[in-house]
């Protein structure tokens, strides 16, 4: 599969998320100075949703604009606005909403996840969730146009927890109920639990955890044990699904819809496509990746130098990935943030307060000025050379 100066070599990054830029943009700026490949970015819109900061978007808090063809230019990718409708891996080609057909030689998919809105009966017709700044947007302007009553956040993940202290902080007016089967913070150290939980009580949040959402309706959740919470707003932050797209193409997906890769992020079914950030199932020694901005970024990197390796007629390398910690906002000005072994495992080592908030905002705006510093370096140069070695070398200290 050499590229030859001959040949123009089309390379087609579907999605503009944490993972999908980081792979677009390292090839570009690595490959600019070459007449024989092309890199193709799709995605629905022209400003990178900043998915960390969608509960900040909910409470009616604005959030810098980020244009992405902007932040293209100059490193020869191409750009196309629109909803990818269909992926034809054998055909290689896909579908834009527009019903434009767009070829590619290798595919980076890197379309993301969402919370899962199919599984409880309701959700999809009553809830809001933060999968989308307009959605996001719609409960911003439902939150302002209440004078009280319960706001009920289902799903007691970090994204949860997030977004009830930033709805109780924002709207001291409403009473926010925060539901889950787990604790919130159950896999934090006892000391980061016990922060996180004094944070809540302290936002007036109220917890109700070992509970299970079985149907949400107009003004209610209806709960397993046959009870009901009364809502004047439900958000939905439970649960992630992933688009039916690699699934449909017939690409090997686990039981969640992900595209399962080898080691160097291919998929193990159709070698030109690789998978990276949420959309796809990644082991590691310690189990299959989950979704986050801190492991997506490195595998778009690493698709990146995986695609130029091959092209180049060498081997690819594997995908070495270790977690290092998990910042999680408690309203604007106060957080907690756990350290963690590379598998996720929590350490003693916790941060809190003013100083683990301050962590958590350099993180949450960390990855537009690494888009950028990626997109000046020199053709040959390297940003995260090792893809997830970065992250490995911290991880280990
Ligand atoms: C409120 C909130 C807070 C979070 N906080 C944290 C945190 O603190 N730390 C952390 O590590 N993670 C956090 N996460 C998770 C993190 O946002 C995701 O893991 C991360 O965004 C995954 O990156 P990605 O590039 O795989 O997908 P995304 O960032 O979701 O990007 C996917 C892109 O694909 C596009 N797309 C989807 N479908 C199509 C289609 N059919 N056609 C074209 N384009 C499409 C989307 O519009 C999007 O631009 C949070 C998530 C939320 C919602």
């Amino acid at each position: 599969m050499n590229a030859t100066a001959a040949q123009q070599h089309e390379v087609l990054v579907l999605g503009a998320g944490y993972a999908g830029l980081s792979a677009a943009i390292q090839l570009a700026a690595r490959t600019r100075k070459r007449g024989n490949l092309r890199v193709t970015l799709a995605n629905p819109y022209d400003t990178f949703t900043e998915r960390l900061r969608l509960h900040m978007t909910a409470t009616g808090q604005e959030t810098a604009e980020m244009n992405i063809p902007e932040l293209l230019d100059g490193t020869g990718a191409g750009f196309v606005r629109g909803w990818v409708t269909a992926v034809d891996a054998e055909a290689k080609t896909v579908r834009i909403d527009d019903d434009r057909v767009l070829h590619y030689d290798t595919l980076v998919y890197g379309l993301g996840s969402i919370a899962d809105t199919v599984a409880v009966p309701g959700v999809d017709d009553h809830a809001y969730t933060l999968n989308s700044p307009e959605d996001a947007a719609l409960l911003a302007d439902r939150l302002t146009r209440l004078d009280g009553g319960t706001v009920v956040v289902g799903g007691s993940g970090l994204t949860g927890v997030e977004a009830a202290a930033e709805i109780a902080e924002r709207h001291p007016e409403l009473q926010v109920v925060l539901l889950g089967r787990r604790e919130p913070g159950a896999s934090m150290h006892p000391k980061a639990k016990a922060y996180l939980d004094s944070a809540l009580a302290r936002l007036g949040v109220q917890v109700r955890s070992r509970v299970e959402v079985v149907k949400v309706l107009p003004d209610s959740v209806e709960l397993a044990d046959g009870s009901s919470v009364p809502a004047a707003a439900v958000l939905w932050t439970s649960g992630t699904r992933v688009s039916p797209l690699a699934d449909a193409a017939g690409l090997t997906v686990d039981d969640r819809g992900r595209v399962v890769t080898d080691s160097a992020l291919r998929s193990v079914s159709h070698p030109g496509v690789y998978a990276v950030g949420d959309a796809a199932a990644i082991r590691q020694g310690f189990g299959v990746m989950h979704g986050t901005c801190q492991g997506g970024m490195p595998t778009g990197v690493h698709a990146a130098l995986s695609i130029l390796r091959v092209l180049a007629g060498k081997e690819p390398k594997p995908f070495r990935f270790g977690y290092y910690h998990t910042p999680v906002s408690l309203g604007r000005n106060d957080a907690v943030v756990q350290f963690t072994r590379p598998d996720d495992s929590p350490r003693r080592i916790v941060l809190t307060g003013k100083r683990a908030a301050k962590y958590k905002e350099t993180v949450t705006a960390a990855p537009w000025p690494t888009f950028a510093r990626m997109k000046k370096m020199p053709a040959s140069g390297g940003f995260w050379p090792r893809g997830g070695s970065y992250t490995r070398i911290r991880s280990a200290k």
